[in-house]
């Protein structure tokens, strides 16, 4: 019989069950080391404007590697706006400042769009807003076109490394091993190892969370078609909804059931459809509602209203300066606070919902599903109890969820083991604990820090820190720090001019 060679340079039971690695051991199972100061896990846009920022302080790319498991930083967050109904041309929620490619943040998209379209009204309405227009944010293809384009200004892919991260672990004497599974055929090793001083890790969601009802259905009927998270791909509910007209239940409050909402009532209106949609909302808000006069926001309608996903004083004003010397249950209880699903208010859809509310289509209930069966027709049906505890049953032809994506981050893989090694801690809210420059808490190893920013760390001393801007402040924090380690030079006001214009004229930092 012929038996296949072992594999060479994998993980040993002795090193998955140490926390904390010599060279030699890492050697003695076979796997490679690289040496490099620098590495960032993720390669989203976390880990890309925090490699932007590092460029932009002098640090060269031989220093630092991106280690990821797509080719370009937008990638994922370009797949989740997509299937969420935001393909290139729409506009996202974020405003228009704030620019991943641009850490100065000027100018704004709003005048980059202007100039190139050559159209004086998005000046007018940034000059206008949110009092006489919506707020103006950019359109998803501009936010990919500029970071495609200072990607390149800062050889980007010069230190991407392509594999899929499997853990960081302590280093005898300092640093850290990220071990890094690469793709099949790309190593003679099965794995390899980049022995750094500092690490960063931006890995975005820790994985889709399905609500426990729709996840049961979904698995006891084998029923992955009519019952949808909004954050996969869904183009055959709209396809099938132009085949024969249906009802659409739509779950949630946030700007995902917006934008669902919308495509549903776009291709009504485009294709004459005759959709039905019902709307279930887990909280139904009627009206103004917050913890006191100072903290109230508007709602009506079953939606909480808020431009921006927090108010915009936590990345840089008051909320900002509050939280930060916040620890426990007070800083849970401000997170509460300022938190909840919201939706900005955007005059389109408003008018859309209140055509529908009159010709009867659109048809929106507070409650909680107990649960979805098949009906005798085949369709869906759907238990949902009230406020009041009354259940009433919903029929509908297709269910989209757009509550969430929030999982637990010991869903992933490289979180659960820095939890279970790496001595980090878990903050008031469950995610990653940080120091307010972005430092895990508890993971220091000798002269070696281990960062981590995004989704992941929600729940810190800085509370926006799952948006574009709120990555570029913890960039510059851990660009700050490094800085005051020595590994990069401190960034005065005249490098930062003087790095500003090349940036504007597109040379290379
Ligand atoms: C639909 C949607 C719309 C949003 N709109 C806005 C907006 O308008 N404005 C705004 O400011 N923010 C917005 N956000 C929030 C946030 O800015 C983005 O999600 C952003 O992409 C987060 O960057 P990130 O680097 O944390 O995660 P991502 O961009 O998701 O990148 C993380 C990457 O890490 C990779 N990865 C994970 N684990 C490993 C591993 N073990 N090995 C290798 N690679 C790994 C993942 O594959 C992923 O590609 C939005 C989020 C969503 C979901």
């Amino acid at each position: 019989m012929h038996s296949s060679p072992p594999i060479r340079g994998d993980l040993t039971p002795e090193l998955l069950q140490t926390s904390q690695w010599t060279d030699e051991q890492v050697s003695a199972a076979g796997i490679p080391i690289h040496d490099i100061p620098f590495v960032t896990v993720g390669g989203g846009i976390g880990s890309f404007v925090t490699v932007d920022y590092l460029r932009i302080y002098g640090v060269p790319t031989d220093r630092m590697r991106v280690l990821s498991n797509i080719d370009t930083p937008w990638e994922t967050y370009e797949y989740l706006t997509r299937v969420s109904q935001i393909p290139r041309p729409e506009r996202i929620r974020s405003d228009s400042s704030s620019r991943p490619d641009n850490l100065w943040g000027f100018p704004s998209y709003a005048l980059e769009e202007a100039w190139r379209e050559k159209r004086l009204s998005h000046l007018w309405q940034i000059a206008t807003e949110p009092i006489l227009n919506d707020y103006w944010t950019p359109r998803a293809g501009t936010v990919f076109r500029g970071l495609e384009r200072e990607a390149k200004r800062i050889s980007y892919w010069d230190m991407l490394v392509k594999g899929q991260v499997r853990m960081v672990r302590k280093r005898v004497g300092g640093g850290y091993f990220t071990i890094l599974t690469p793709p099949d055929g790309l190593s003679e090793t099965r794995r390899v190892a980049f022995r750094s001083q500092y690490v960063h890790l931006a890995v975005g969601y820790p994985g889709l969370k399905f609500l426990p009802d729709l996840q049961d259905f979904r698995e006891r009927h084998r029923d992955y078609t009519r019952v949808v998270n909004a954050y996969e791909r869904h183009e055959h509910v709209y396809e099938a909804l132009k085949t024969r007209p249906g009802v659409v239940m739509v779950r949630g409050g946030g700007i995902v059931a917006s934008r669902v909402l919308q495509r549903l009532m776009d291709d009504r209106e485009e294709f004459g459809l005759q959709t039905q949609i019902v709307h279930i909302f887990r909280t139904f808000v009627t009206g103004s509602h917050g913890p006191n006069v100072f903290m109230r926001r508007k709602g009506g309608h079953g939606w909480a209203y808020q431009g921006f996903n927090y108010p915009k004083s936590v990345w840089g004003g008051q909320l900002k300066a509050r939280m930060r010397k916040l620890e426990g249950e007070d800083r849970k209880k401000l997170y509460q606070d300022i938190g909840g699903t919201n939706t900005p208010k955007r005059r389109r859809w408003q008018q859309q919902m209140a055509k529908g509310r009159r010709e009867n289509w659109y048809h929106a209930f507070q409650g909680m599903v107990d649960k979805v069966e098949p009906g005798p027709d085949g369709r869906l049906i759907s238990h949902v109890r009230s406020s009041n505890g009354r259940i009433q049953q919903y029929v509908s032809d297709f269910i989209i969820d757009c509550t969430g994506l929030e999982a637990d981050i010991a869903e992933h893989r490289v979180l659960a083991d820095l939890l279970q090694h790496g001595g980090a801690e878990r903050n008031p809210l469950g995610r990653l604990e940080v120091e307010r420059h972005f430092e895990v808490k508890g993971t220091a190893s000798g002269d070696g820090a281990l960062y981590a920013s995004g989704a992941a760390t929600l729940g810190g001393y800085f509370p926006g820190v799952d948006t574009f801007l709120g990555l570029q402040i913890a960039a510059q924090e851990i660009a700050d720090d490094l800085a005051r380690r020595g590994f990069c030079k401190k960034m005065g006001p005249f490098r930062s001019t003087s790095q500003w214009f090349k940036w504007a004229f597109n040379k290379a930092v």
